[in-house]
């Protein structure tokens, strides 16, 4: 089975040890199918006080993060020859999509650079790097959790991690619209019923009903999906339906 190994770069490498230490991401890695390799800037500072930031040229308020340990680190990690995807994590760069999400689980090796402070050098992002991923319009205080939030949703898609691949292909954005309602026992719960036709087993009706709500689901909270989605002519009765 093909996995993949991502190598994150990072000031403060204790934030990756709980999300990768649990469920799904636990077990990917004792499956052999995630290989993290965290590795901590402060190592690749060379100067007697470890220091991986400096003043910004120009003036102005806070910090910026070094080039040299980085690229001290991105050389490390390449020292054998082998090549690997370098994403700097980056309010500026790309919003992150499960299109992209797609896409970087073929890779097979990622390397994530996480910033702080007021970022990194300029030097960084336009001479080694070949992406930059943003995780929506807001900044954070630094790239370990945008780093996190993209090793899970890449994770998750590739085969042999989640048990039923099944479940994955119907999630919310794999096929442009949103994932269709859920409900688990009890079949009244304060008054409130799980839809009658869940409850039948007639495999057929339950497959109709649950690409019509999924569909109504989309048309009320994401509207915007519904243009891209690719939609059957079955779809489209059903949306008349709606
Ligand atoms: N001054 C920078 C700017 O306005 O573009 C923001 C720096 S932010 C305080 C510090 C670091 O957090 C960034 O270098 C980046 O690695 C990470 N970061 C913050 N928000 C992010 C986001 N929305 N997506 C990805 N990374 C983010």
């Amino acid at each position: 089975m093909k996995g993949i190994e991502c190598n994150i770069i990072t000031l403060f490498p204790q934030i990756f040890v709980s999300p990768l230490g649990e469920s799904i991401l636990k077990r990917a890695k004792e499956k052999g199918l995630l290989k993290v390799n965290i590795h901590n800037l402060r190592d690749f500072a060379e100067d007697k006080h470890r220091m991986t930031d400096d003043y910004p040229y120009g003036g102005g308020a806070g910090m910026v993060m070094k080039p040299e340990p980085i690229v001290r680190a991105l050389e490390e990690i390449h020292k054998e020859g082998i090549r690997s995807k370098i994403i700097l994590m980056s309010p500026q760069g790309m919003r992150f999509t499960q299109d992209r999400a797609m896409e970087l689980a073929r890779e097979e090796r990622i390397t994530f650079i996480c910033g702080r402070y007021e970022g990194i050098d300029e030097r960084i992002s336009l001479y080694f790097i070949d992406d930059e991923i943003s995780i929506g319009d807001y900044v954070l205080t630094g790239g370990e959790l945008p780093a996190m939030v993209v090793i899970d949703a890449i994770v998750r898609l590739i085969p042999g991690v989640v048990g039923d691949q099944e479940s994955v292909r119907e999630d919310s954005f794999f096929s442009s619209i949103l994932d269709y309602p859920n409900y688990t026992r009890p079949p009244s719960f304060r008054g409130y019923k799980v839809p009658q036709v869940l409850l039948s087993g007639d495999h057929e009706k339950i497959r109709i009903w649950r690409r019509k709500e999924a569909l109504r689901k989309t048309l009320k909270k994401r509207p915007d999906l519904l243009k891209d989605a690719g939609l059957s002519e079955e779809d489209m009765c059903l949306l008349k339906e709606i």
